[in-house]
């Protein structure tokens, strides 16, 4: 089985990984992989804290990636001996003012309907686990099982555990798909080449809605997303595990790495390819994280990014095949593809390896787009 995969961010890499472990020839295509959302991201594992109404599939796929996070990490450090940052420690999620605690408490309630475990705390509780907290937060949640990972690690790893199982990386971009008698044939690249593929996979992230080629009704409904995040550096540990809060209504999360950088996020912005870092992005980003943690403003500054998350009209991934025979969709992760990383890989490979595709991915499939009655 011949495969070709267009994108290697993490939904690329990752499933080249799994699908070359099955026993595929995989090809990966990319000018600079790992250089889109995957590089910017933060690295949060925490489908809990990012529950969202009417989203319970997406739920429900978010918990199957994290439950598999700790021996995906473990089986690629075995295989490259490459570290890829993962932490379990859980996530506080905090609020900064009454109105925010009861957004928080909205939160709890709809978490429990759902039988996922929370721990409910007081404001002094969320200090005690996180000491350098204003005095002023009103209280939080501790989701226990939730975690992180560092994609600027995780993405080196899964490149070198596929070219050991004999991936093999085009530094090319792709700039249409073959069709041959009503199938995918293999791609065409920027330089005229064409690689030849039994199936082709499009994982190109918030650009998978630009490739060539495509027949009506398979082009995914994907857009970016702009996000604009800071870096920071502290010698000492500043913060045990990931937080989340909530000040006067707006979100902020801080993300702290074993090797002392602090990740703060994120913007939500829809400016279609802008990927301009702004004053008034990068000051919303500190005004709030001041608030939870007025010490923050003695850190180091180290970088300031904006990265492009690839969207999707309901927020979720699309994940298998289309009209076209031969081709399919690894695309729109959205806020969650390095979450997600885990899953949509074992659901892509056993898709393109005609193998049984974890129950999850189902509600998945990009047909939920498509214009035909199903
Ligand atoms: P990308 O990582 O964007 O990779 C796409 C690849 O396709 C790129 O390498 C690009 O070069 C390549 N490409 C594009 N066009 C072509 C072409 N024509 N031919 C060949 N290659 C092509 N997710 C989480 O789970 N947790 C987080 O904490 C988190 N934080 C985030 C914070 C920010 C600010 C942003 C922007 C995103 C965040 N995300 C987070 C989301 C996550 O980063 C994305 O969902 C994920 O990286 C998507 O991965 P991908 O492989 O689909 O796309």
């Amino acid at each position: 089985m011949r495969i070709v995969i267009i994108g290697a961010g993490v939904i690329g890499l990752a499933t080249a990984w799994r699908a070359a472990q099955g026993g595929a020839a995989v090809t990966l295509v990319d000018p600079a992989p790992a250089s889109g959302a995957s590089s910017v991201a933060a690295g949060m594992l925490t489908p809990v804290s990012e529950l969202s109404y009417g989203e319970e599939p997406l739920l429900r796929l978010g918990l199957a990636s994290r439950d598999r996070y700790g021996a995906f990490a473990a089986e690629l450090a075995e295989a490259t001996g490459l570290d890829t940052g993962y932490r379990d420690d859980g996530t506080l999620q905090v609020a900064f003012d009454a109105d925010d605690l009861k957004l928080l408490d909205d939160l709890r309630a709809f978490q429990e309907s759902l039988g996922i475990p929370v721990e409910a705390l007081t404001g002094r509780e969320c200090r005690k686990a996180e000491p350098m907290l204003a005095p002023g937060v009103r209280g939080g949640l501790l989701a226990p099982e939730d975690g992180s990972v560092d994609p600027r690690r995780l993405a080196p790893a899964l490149l070198a555990a596929g070219e050991r199982l004999g991936v093999r990386l085009v530094r090319r971009r792709a700039e249409g798909v073959l069709v041959e008698h009503d199938t995918a044939a293999g791609v065409r690249l920027d330089d005229g080449t064409e690689i030849r593929a039994d199936k082709v996979l499009l994982a190109a992230g918030p650009w998978s809605g630009d490739l060539g080629g495509l027949p009506a009704g398979t082009v995914p409904p994907v857009r970016p997303v702009k996000g604009q995040v800071i870096r920071l550096r502290t010698p000492v540990p500043f913060l045990r595990r990931t937080t989340r809060g909530l000040v006067k209504g707006s979100s902020i999360y801080l993300v702290p790495r074993a090797d002392g950088e602090i990740v703060i996020g994120a913007t939500q912005e829809e400016l279609g390819f802008d990927t301009r870092v702004t004053a008034g992005g990068l000051w919303e980003l500190l005004r709030d994280a001041r608030e939870l943690l007025p010490g923050i403003t003695e850190l180091e500054f180290a970088e300031v990014t904006a990265g492009l998350r690839p969207g999707s009209p309901d927020n979720a991934p699309l994940m298998g095949p289309t009209a076209l025979p031969g081709f399919y969709l690894g695309t729109g992760h959205f806020r969650n593809g390095i979450l997600l990383a885990p899953v949509s890989a074992d659901a892509l490979a056993a898709m393109l390896l005609d193998g049984p595709v974890p129950e999850v991915a189902a509600p998945f499939s990009p047909a939920r787009f498509s214009p035909e009655p199903q």
